[in-house]
């Protein structure tokens, strides 16, 4: 066996003993996990912050500061979650209100680890940690696409070179991958996937997810004239497609669809209420058709990277349960 192939398995067997894990172990591993990925998020707002600037690295400077004053943190004021709240939300130097996203990404990061753990099991380490960097990586795609409509090339390319990596130390991501189980003897299915099948279904789901987005893109540029596809969310569905396989790239777009036209209708609802209103008090009648209008091109504008980020998560934690809802043609 080479080192790709024992290394997870001498991993596991290290880390989880013949009879189960006890469970004081367990409740010790989850606070650990809680509090590691508190302390993730907390990097995960620096490279938010950063990823988008020209200049700065996640590691240039060194240090925290605060983005008002440029003071340097000290370690006090750089406690996940606690520093926020004992400093009443303001920076100690000059009174800036720091926003409560920063809380808000740390808390969500070490959510998201606690819910993976929860799905997926202690008993299986080496997965969970892939789904901990995907989880992580998607968190902060979907912050930097709310702030600046783009998703920065270090999470989707950075996706889809780790994915079909992880894919090939860890065959178990592509254990119903269809690719991956096709190419499997079929004899073997029953210990999991070959390494060949699931870097061959990590690639088939890097070629789907950005196929069909690049297809739909060409397709609505065709119908409405414009650029209806950003490039960035072809990138990062390739870099999901790699973890989760051609079916879950497919399942994940379908979810983000949906999760993206809800909030943008409620968006255009909102707004239309509020310019409705708003005429009406100003005595000014101007039509339903010059408000919808208006409404619908406020709700036109809204990033597609963080439901597209949802449905990775979601096909990459529950895809068993996603195929519960989806038809069968077989
Ligand atoms: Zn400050």
């Amino acid at each position: 066996m080479n080192f790709f192939a024992s290394a997870p398995v001498a991993l596991t067997a290290a880390l989880v003993p013949e009879d189960g894990i006890p469970e004081s172990i367990e409740y010790l591993a989850l606070i650990t996990i809680g509090l590691v990925g508190l302390l993730v998020g907390s990097f995960l707002n620096v490279a938010i912050h950063r990823l988008p600037l020209e200049g700065e690295t996640v590691s240039k400077p060194r240090r925290s500061r605060c983005p008002s004053c440029r003071k340097t943190l000290t370690w006090v004021e750089n406690v996940p979650v606690f520093s926020w709240v004992f400093q009443l939300g303001r920076c100690r130097g000059c009174g800036w209100r720091i926003p409560i996203r920063y809380p808000i990404v740390e808390l969500a990061n070490s959510g998201l680890w606690l819910l993976a753990t929860a799905v997926t099991g202690l008993e299986s380490p080496g997965l969970l940690a892939v789904e901990f960097i995907v989880l992580s990586g998607l968190l902060v795609a979907t912050c930097v696409d709310f702030d600046c409509f783009e998703i920065p090339d270090e999470i989707s390319i950075g996706g889809m070179i780790l994915g079909p990596i992880a894919s090939l130390a860890l065959p178990v991501l592509h254990d119903s991958t269809w690719v991956a189980r096709w190419m499997t003897e079929p004899g073997q299915l029953d210990g999991g996937v070959d390494r060949l099948g699931a870097l061959l279904g990590s690639l088939a789901g890097l070629a789907a997810g950005g196929g069909v987005l690049i297809a739909i893109g060409w397709l609505g540029s065709a119908i409405y004239k414009r650029d209806a596809m950003g490039f960035g969310d072809v990138k990062l569905l390739a870099a999901g497609g790699a973890f989760v396989g051609p079916g879950g790239a497919l399942a994940a777009m379908m979810i983000g669809s949906v999760l993206a036209s809800v909030v943008g209708l409620a968006g255009m609802l909102r707004f239309f209420c509020i310019s409705w209103t708003r005429a009406r008090h100003r005595g000014n009648k101007r039509g339903i058709g010059r408000t919808l209008q208006v409404a619908r091109i406020a709700g036109r504008y809204i990033p597609f990277g963080p439901y597209l980020g949802m449905g990775i998560g979601i096909v990459l934690l529950a895809w068993e349960d996603v195929l519960q809802f989806l038809p069968r043609f077989s």
